[in-house]
C-alpha cells in the first residue's frame, strides 16, 4: 500500500513496524506532504541504511510513496495548466489547475475514462478503464502544487470519472486533503451525474467516515425534463429526474448542505428560455444554486456552443423566477479545455 494517503499516526506506525523509532513517521509526513517528495531516496533525514534497505525491498512496478509520472503538460494563455499523468501501471489521466488571484483550483478525475457515456463528453466517449486509489487522486493535487510552484486552494472533482462509483476511494482522499495538507471539506466539491442509490450511501459514508459532511454535492442536470436528460446522458434512463431530485433533497436534509446543479448549454438542445423556466419549475422550493456551463466543443461532438446572448437570456429566465444562477467561466479554451480532450488527443497520436 503506498504512504501517500496516510496519516501521520499510519506513517508512525509504519515506521515502527519497520524497526524505527516513531518520529521517523512524522518525518515521512513532512516530505511526502509538506515538500512533496516523489520517492524516499530524497529523503535525507532518514538514515541512509533504512534508505537502502527500503529502495531494495521496494514494491514491484513502483515506488513506496506512489506517486504518478507526468508524461506531457498543457498551458492555456489564461494561465490554466492541465497535466497529463500516468499511474503506476501505465494509464493515463487528466488533472487540471485553474488560477485565479485568489484561487488555485484542482479539477482531479476519480476515474481513468468513465463508464456514464454522456454524449457530450470527451470522456465519455473512451468506456471506463478502471476507477482511482486515493493515493493517485492525491497525487494530482501534488503535482498541480509542484507544476505550479502555487498551494491549492480548492479541489473539484470534475475531471475524469464518476465520482459516485468510487464513493470510498474519494472519501478516503477528502478526508487525507483535510487532515494531511489542510484542505477542508468546504473547499471541496463533488460533482455526480447521478448513480441509483448512490446519494443516500454517500451521505451515510461521508458522516461515517468525516465526522461530516461539508463539501459541496453539485449534480449534473442538464435538462428540465426526463426524456431530454436520457437523450443526453442515456444511464439517467435508469434513474429517473424525479428520483435524482428527490434523493437531492433528502441529501439536505440529512447533510444540512445546499446542493448545486450543473447545467451545461448545449445550442439548440437545452438553452430555450422556455426550459429555464421549466428547469425553475422543477428546483421551486429547493434551497440550490444553478451553474451554467457553455458547452466547450469536443473533437466529433455533435453540439454546438450557444451565443453569449443566448446564455445571458437562460440566465435571465431563471432570475426572473428567483433562481440563484451563474455563468461558468470557461477556462483554458485555447487547450482542450472539456474534459478528456488532451488525453483523446494524445491517445489517439
Ligand atoms: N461525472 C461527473 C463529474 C465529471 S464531469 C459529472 O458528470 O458531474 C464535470 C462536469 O463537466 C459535468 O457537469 C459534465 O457534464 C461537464 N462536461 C462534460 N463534458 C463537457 C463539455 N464538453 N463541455 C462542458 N461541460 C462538460
Amino acid at each position: 500500500m503506498p504512504l501517500l494517503g496516510l496519516g501521520p499516526g499510519e506513517l508512525e506506525a509504519w515506521a515502527q513496524a519497520q524497526g524505527q523509532p516513531s518520529f521517523r513517521g512524522r518525518q515521512l509526513h513532512e516530505w511526502i506532504y509538506g515538500r512533496g517528495a516523489r520517492g524516499l531516496e530524497e529523503i535525507s533525514v532518514l538514515p541512509k541504511a533504512w534508505r537502502d534497505r527500503l529502495a531494495q525491498d521496494a514494491p514491484p512496478g513502483g515506488d513506496w510513496i506512489g506517486r504518478s509520472r507526468e508524461l506531457h503538460r498543457s498551458l492555456a494563455r489564461d494561465g490554466t495548466l492541465k497535466l497529463l499523468l500516468a499511474t503506476a501501471d501505465g494509464l493515463s489521466l487528466e488533472t487540471v489547475g485553474i488560477p485565479t488571484r485568489e484561487r488555485l483550483t484542482v479539477c482531479v478525475s476519480s476515474q481513468v475514462g468513465c463508464p456514464m457515456a454522456c454524449r457530450f463528453c470527451a470522456t465519455g466517449k473512451g468506456g471506463l478503464q478502471r476507477s482511482l486509489e486515493p493515493h493517485e487522486i492525491l497525487d494530482q493535487v501534488l503535482s498541480i502544487r509542484e507544476a505550479m510552484e502555487r498551494r491549492p486552494s480548492h479541489v473539484v472533482f470534475m475531471g475524469m470519472g464518476e465520482p459516485l462509483l468510487n464513493i470510498d476511494a474519494v472519501l478516503a482522499t477528502i478526508d487525507s486533503l483535510g487532515r494531511d495538507l489542510g484542505l477542508s471539506q468546504r473547499r471541496i466539491t463533488l460533482s455526480t451525474v447521478g448513480v441509483p442509490r448512490a446519494l443516500p450511501r454517500l451521505a451515510e459514508k461521508a458522516l461515517a467516515r468525516l465526522g461530516r459532511a461539508q463539501f459541496t454535492l453539485a449534480v449534473s442536470l442538464h435538462a428540465p425534463d426526463q426524456a431530454l436528460r436520457e437523450e443526453l446522458i442515456p444511464t439517467a434512463r435508469a434513474y429517473p429526474l424525479d428520483a435524482l431530485l428527490a434523493d437531492c433533497r433528502r441529501y439536505v436534509a440529512v447533510t444540512g448542505r445546499r446542493v448545486s446543479f450543473e447545467y451545461i448549454l448545449l445550442g439548440g438542445v437545452n438553452d430555450h428560455p422556455r426550459q429555464a423556466e421549466r428547469l425553475a419549475d422543477r428546483l421551486r422550493g429547493f434551497q440550490s444554486h444553478v451553474n451554467l456551463i457553455p458547452y466547450n466543443p469536443i473533437e466529433d461532438g455533435d453540439f454546438r456552443r450557444p451565443s453569449p446572448q443566448r446564455v445571458e437570456a437562460f440566465r435571465e429566465a431563471l432570475e426572473r423566477r428567483r433562481v440563484a444562477v451563474s455563468v461558468r467561466a470557461s477556462r483554458g479554451l485555447d487547450q482542450d479545455a472539456a474534459c478528456g480532450q488532451l488525453r483523446r488527443r494524445l491517445t489517439a497520436a
